[in-house]
């Protein structure tokens, strides 16, 4: 279907003066004090992760040696990048759109020219800060999480500590441990290709996620539907192991030591509602049947209950027992990261 003329408008704004827009954005949406609290978050869940990785019992010490360097070398994007490009040359005139795209794709063209034979410039951003979006990326080691996915309800500078670390903390542990999965460990803290596990570790490795396969080839979607255990391995991996980062960050913070209720819940019971709260998707059947079927992750509600069933702390804030619906027996509780 072809989008609205306002939407295509600003998609082409996006595509093309995206570092433009971007200021305009984050000058609106974005302010300095909010990006210093994302940073903080995302330095809480590195230092929480390292902790993990130094407590697990199926990695060798020369493995975590190298996984917590690898860690520590994360470049952290947040917000928007730290010097804005350049669009002096590009002319811009309210009535004329097909001269002023041309314009800035021309502008966009000399500036990819430019990087010819010079080394690459690791701060450049290839996303705009008005774009929703999180990732890690391999070949430079680098996660990203523009202005416009750190908003409610993913973070919000004004709420508590539990609500942002159970949204966005979430979203980042999960983007963190792809630095570490199958696919993360073929690449070095410089973003080579260079696979620094033991072969050892990565059977154990191996061995470990096969439970999450069978754990979310039990989930039923539709009918006789289940998740494909196999198809969203990866992702249900970086969900549980991303909420239970997140979740020692949290205890890092004042709050995470707090027992203040706010609307009747705890601070980690707001933390886990935090993280139902930012999947909550409305779908048609139909095409939950084609996302089952193609989609390497598993439907929104199963990015909430899969990693919650498997949190230590989620039975313990909900006093979760036996026979209650996500109820996992101890033995049965997933814990790779
Ligand atoms: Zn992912």
């Amino acid at each position: 279907m072809q989008k609205a003329r306002g939407e295509q408008i600003a998609q082409a704004v996006d595509n093309l003066l995206g570092e433009a827009l971007g200021q305009l954005y984050v000058k609106k949406y974005f302010t300095e004090n909010a990006r210093k609290r994302a940073l903080d978050l995302v330095n809480n869940l590195q230092q929480a992760f390292a902790t993990r990785i130094t407590r697990l019992d199926w990695m060798s010490d020369s493995t975590k040696q190298k996984a917590k360097e690898k860690l520590f070398a994360i470049t952290k994007k947040i917000g928007y990048p730290d010097k804005w490009r350049d669009y002096t040359k590009v002319h811009i005139e309210r009535s004329k759109y097909f001269e002023n795209v041309v314009s800035a794709a021309n502008n966009n063209y000399q500036h990819q020219l430019q990087k010819l034979g010079k080394p690459v410039d690791r701060s450049e951003w290839f996303t705009t800060p008005s774009t929703v979006t999180a990732y890690y990326n391999p070949a430079a080691n680098e996660i990203v999480f523009p202005a416009a996915i750190l908003q409610p309800p993913y973070f919000d500078e004004a709420a508590d500590d539990a609500l942002n670390y159970g949204g966005i903390g979430m979203v980042i542990g999960h983007e963190m441990t792809h630095a570490f999965d199958d696919q993360g460990a073929q690449f070095d803290k410089d973003g080579n290709v260079t696979n620094w596990w033991t072969k050892d570790d990565f059977t154990r490795f191996k061995a470990k996620t096969q439970q999450v396969v069978d754990l979310y080839n039990t989930f039923t979607v539709l009918d006789s539907l289940h998740v494909k255990g196999a198809l969203t391995l990866g992702e249900n991996t970086a969900d549980i192991g991303g909420l239970a980062i997140a979740y020692d960050a949290f205890k890092l913070t004042p709050q995470g030591h707090d027992t203040t209720t706010f609307d009747g819940f705890t601070p980690g019971q707001r933390f886990c509602i935090s993280t139902a709260r930012i999947w909550r998707v409305k779908m048609k059947d139909a095409f939950m049947r084609y996302w089952i079927n193609n989609n390497p992750h598993s439907p929104p509600m199963w990015r909430v209950n899969g990693p919650l069933m498997n949190l230590p702390y989620f039975y313990l804030e909900f006093h979760i027992q036996a026979g209650d619906k996500m109820y996992l027996g101890e033995q049965d509780r997933i814990k790779i990261w």
